[in-house]
C-alpha cells in the first residue's frame, strides 16, 4: 500500500493522505489548508489523483481541517462514500454549509475591494458543493469493521478531542494472506476534560501515525476552573459585561460546562449567560444530544434531568435581531460568542460596543494566532480596528490557558502506553516541524521508537 502525504506534514492544516492499493485509491481525512496566504493557496493546487477517480474518504473527525475540502472534492466530481462517525457527519452538517458561506463571502469581499489574483474571485466550493457532499456521508458506529474495498477494512476508535473525534484502524491483506495494520490518530484528545468520553487507548499496529500538535508542550498544570473562576469573579466586581470569544464547537460547550459547575458548587454567582452564536447554539444542541459520546458525569447530570451545557441561566440569540438586543443589557453578564481569535463573526460587534467600557472585560480562552485581532488585544494593543473603525480599548483583557482539545506531549504518551505491541513504522504528521522533532526526540527517549516526519507530497510504501 502506499500513502501520500497531501496535508498536514510538517504543518498542522490541511490533513489528507492518499492511500492506493492495486487499483484502489481513497483518503484518509479531506482538510482545508488554513492559517497563512501560502498555505491557503495549497488549497487551490490540484491533487495528484484525480478526485473524480477515488473511490473513497475516510474521516477522523469534523474540524475544518480535516474536513473542509470535502466540498472542493466534490466540486471535482467526487461520489464515492464518506465514512464517518454519526456524530461527525451531524457536525459536518452545521460545519461546510458555514465553510461554504465563508468561501463565498470571502469571494464577494476580494471582488468588492479588487484584490484578488483571479478575475473575478472565485470562491473554492459554493453552498451547492457542500451539499453534495453532505450526501455523500456514511456515518459508521465506533469499533464496527466495514470493508473499505475488498481486502481492505477500516473500522473507529474513540478520540475524545471533539464530539464524534476518531481514530482510524485499517487493515489491509498482504501476500501470504497476512494483514498489515495501520492506525491514524486523528487529533488525539485529553483525558479528565468534561463531557465526553476519553481516548481510546493506543492498541499497538503495523504503522502508526500520528499528530504532534503539542509534541513539544505540556499544558498549563494550573487547574482551569479555578483560573475561570478567579477572572469571572474579577470580572464581576468590575461590574461590566464578560465578553468571551470561542470556538463554536468544544470551546464553547466546555466553557459552559465549567460555569455551570462553578455556580453550582458556589465558586461563581449564578449570572445571565448568552449563547450569541448560530453555530454555538447548533452544535450545543448536538453535544447535548449525542449521548453515547458522554462521560459518566454528563450522563449522570442529564439522567438528573439537569443539562449542563444548557442551564437555567443560559439564553441563546439565534437571529440577528435577538443578537442585537444584547447591545443593552449591563452587567453583570457573560456573553459567549464566535469566532474564538476575533476574526469574524458576532463576537465583533460586541467588542465595538464594549472595549471602550471600562468596567467591561474579555477574556479569551484558546490559542489566537498571529496576525488576529485577538492575537492583538492579548497583546495589550491600546486601539484595534473593527468594521474599518479605530475602536479604543478601555476593558480589562485577560486569557485562560490550559483549555484545549489537543492532548500534550504527557497525555500523547499515555495514550500510548498501553499497547500490546510496537508499531515497526512511525510516522509524525499534523505538528510544526519543531514540535514533531521535539516529539520525535522524546518518542525515542521514552519509548526507543525512530520515526520519520515526511513533508508535504512525500509518498511511503507501508
Ligand atoms: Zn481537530
Amino acid at each position: 500500500m502506499k500513502l501520500t502525504v497531501l496535508g498536514a506534514g510538517r504543518c498542522v492544516t490541511g490533513s489528507k493522505y492518499l492511500l492506493e492499493w492495486q487499483q484502489f485509491s481513497a483518503l484518509v481525512d479531506c482538510g482545508l489548508f488554513q492559517g497563512p496566504a501560502a498555505h491557503r493557496r495549497l488549497n487551490w493546487k490540484p491533487l495528484p489523483h484525480p478526485a473524480s477517480r477515488l473511490d473513497a474518504v475516510v474521516l477522523t473527525h469534523a474540524h475544518i481541517d480535516h474536513s473542509g475540502y470535502l466540498p472542493r472534492l466534490a466540486r471535482q466530481g467526487f461520489s464515492g462514500p464518506v465514512y464517518c462517525t454519526s456524530a461527525t457527519a451531524a457536525l459536518l452538517r452545521v460545519l461546510l454549509p458555514d465553510a461554504a458561506h465563508l468561501q463565498e463571502e470571502e469571494a464577494r469581499y476580494a471582488n468588492k475591494e479588487g484584490y484578488s489574483k483571479h478575475q473575478p474571485a472565485l470562491p473554492l466550493f459554493r453552498l451547492a458543493d457542500a451539499r453534495a457532499a453532505l450526501r455523500l456521508l456514511r456515518p459508521i458506529p465506533f469499533g464496527t469493521w466495514t470493508d473499505l474495498h475488498p481486502g481492505i477494512r477500516f473500522r473507529f476508535h474513540r478520540q475524545g478531542h471533539i464530539l464524534g473525534a476518531a481514530a482510524v484502524e485499517l487493515k489491509s491483506k498482504v501476500a501470504g494472506g497476512q494483514r498489515r495494520t495501520v492506525y491514524f490518530s486523528g487529533d488525539i484528545g485529553r483525558y479528565g476534560v468534561p463531557i465526553l468520553r476519553e481516548p481510546e487507548s493506543y492498541p499497538g499496529s503495523d504503522v502508526l501515525l500520528i499528530e504532534a500538535t503539542y509534541g513539544d508542550r505540556r499544558h498549563d498544570p494550573r487547574d482551569p476552573r479555578e483560573v475561570l473562576a478567579d477572572q469571572v469573579n474579577a470580572a464581576i466586581k468590575r461590574g461590566g459585561v464578560l465578553l468571551i470569544p470561542a470556538f463554536a464547537v468544544d470551546r464553547t460547550q466546555e466553557l459552559l460546562y465549567m460555569l455551570h459547575e462553578l455556580a453550582v458548587d458556589g465558586d461563581i454567582p449564578e449570572i445571565p449567560i448568552w449563547l450569541d452564536s448560530p453555530m454555538g447554539i447548533e452544535t450545543t444542541a448536538l453535544y447535548s444530544r449525542f449521548t453515547s459520546e458522554h462521560d459518566v458525569e454528563m450522563r449522570q447530570s442529564l439522567a438528573e434531568q439537569s443539562n449542563p451545557i444548557f442551564p437555567a441561566n443560559l439564553g441563546v440569540t439565534p437571529t440577528s435581531r435577538d443578537s442585537r438586543k444584547l447591545n443593552d443589557i449591563k452587567g453583570p453578564a457573560i456573553i459567549i460568542s464566535a469566532s474564538g481569535m476575533a476574526t469574524g463573526g458576532r463576537i465583533l460587534h460586541h467588542l465595538k460596543l464594549r472595549l471602550p467600557g471600562s468596567a467591561n472585560t474579555v477574556m479569551f480562552v484558546g490559542y489566537q494566532a498571529e496576525g488576529t485581532k485577538g492575537r492583538r488585544l492579548v497583546e495589550g494593543e491600546e486601539k484595534v480596528k473593527i468594521h474599518g473603525q479605530w475602536v479604543p480599548v478601555r476593558a480589562q483583557i485577560t486569557q485562560v490557558s490550559g483549555l484545549s482539545a489537543h492532548a500534550d506531549v504527557e497525555e500523547m504518551l499515555v495514550w500510548l502506553k498501553r499497547r500490546e505491541r510496537d508499531p515497526d513504522r512511525v510516522v509524525i504528521v499534523h505538528g510544526e516541524y519543531p514540535a514533531q522533532q521535539a516529539f520525535a526526540e522524546t518518542l525515542h527517549r521514552e519509548l526507543g521508537w525512530t520515526s520519520e516526519i515526511p513533508e508535504l507530497g512525500d509518498t511511503m510504501t507501508l
